[in-house]
């Protein structure tokens, strides 16, 4: 998904434009000053993820991160998610800036530049994470072992990447050689606190000036897609441009093979409405301060299943 061939991807993002057709202006996050779009309290900024992410369909999760202050409490896939994260994004700019430092090479030469010291990054990764103080010494084991077939997994593709770049024109200058490997901007900063956003938003890819793209580590849900929807808006918000699509980005690990599955979406009038609701009831809860219950069912993976249950 980092090294992506945008005008392959372009194809498919019409093809939804026509299915979906256009975006209500009013629905336009620089238009956050109107009733819909405007945050409902002032001074509370959420953060896209703890809206996105609803495993609890009476926001339970808010009132105990945002009322009670209580934190949800880390598990392996929680440390995991931020190993991938930040493999993910190391290989990006290690790419970029190996390209930049010794001009146009070939895939092989970039690949085997990529790997040279990959074992010396991903002992440096975890330790910025500090993952021996919150795993067992064989967790760590297994996610370094990932974490390092993750790593050779996307220097191959930049590399291939590079390659079929390169195929494909006569007189290659190093700029637009880049610009059409690596495509996208790792960990883009948005503010979205016209939105009742955080302000430094983190959005993992963003493709092209126009897509945004949501790194996930765990299972497929549907409620993934809110994450892209958050982001496009706080974008819109806060840089003026519009962003019809998301892309959220599966990736998992199976026995080291990599298995990357990415879901497409167009940004469109429902999913806007959809992910304001969210943000205007998760206000709800921290307003009224009072705990709103569990539902009838707590979804075992949920963040919080090990401190309500
Ligand atoms: S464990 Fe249940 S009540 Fe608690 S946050 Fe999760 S879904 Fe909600």
């Amino acid at each position: 998904m980092f090294f992506l061939d945008l005008l392959e991807l372009d194809r498919v993002l019409r093809q939804l434009k026509s299915m979906y057709g256009s975006i209500d202006e009013s629905l336009r996050g620089w238009n956050w000053s109107n009733d819909v779009l405007s945050p409902p309290l002032e001074g509370v900024y959420l953060g896209v993820s703890e809206l996105a992410n609803r495993y609890c369909s009476t926001y339970r999760d808010v009132y105990l991160k945002r009322v009670l202050s209580k934190p949800a409490p880390f598990s392996y896939k929680t440390v995991r998610g931020w190993i991938y994260h930040t493999v993910c994004k190391r290989v990006v700019e290690k790419a970029k800036s190996m390209l930049y430092h010794e001009g146009i090479v070939n895939g092989h030469r970039l690949y085997s530049s990529l790997l040279i010291d990959r074992r010396d990054i991903i002992d440096k990764v975890l330790e910025e994470y500090r993952v021996p103080s919150y795993l067992k010494e064989y967790e760590i084991e297994k996610l370094k072992r990932e974490a390092e077939a993750l790593y050779s997994f996307l220097a191959l593709q930049a590399a291939a990447r590079l390659d079929r770049v390169l195929s494909r024109i006569s007189r290659p200058d190093l700029e637009s050689v880049i610009s059409k490997v690596i495509p996208v901007d790792v960990e883009r900063i948005v503010n979205g606190q016209l939105l009742g956003l955080s302000s430094e938003l983190k959005i993992d890819m963003f493709a092209d000036k126009r897509i945004v793209i949501e790194i996930k580590t765990g299972d497929i849900r549907d409620f993934h897609k809110y994450a892209v929807t958050g982001y496009a808006l706080a974008v819109e918000s806060d840089l003026d441009i519009p962003i019809d699509y998301g892309i959220v980005s599966y990736i998992s690990l199976k026995e080291e093979n990599v298995k990357i599955r990415n879901k497409i979406y167009f940004i469109g009038d429902e999913l806007r409405r959809e992910f304001l609701e969210i943000r205007d009831e998760a206000f709800n809860v921290i307003r009224r301060g009072i705990d709103p219950g569990k539902p009838p069912e707590c979804p075992e993976y949920c963040v919080y299943y090990g401190v309500c249950i």
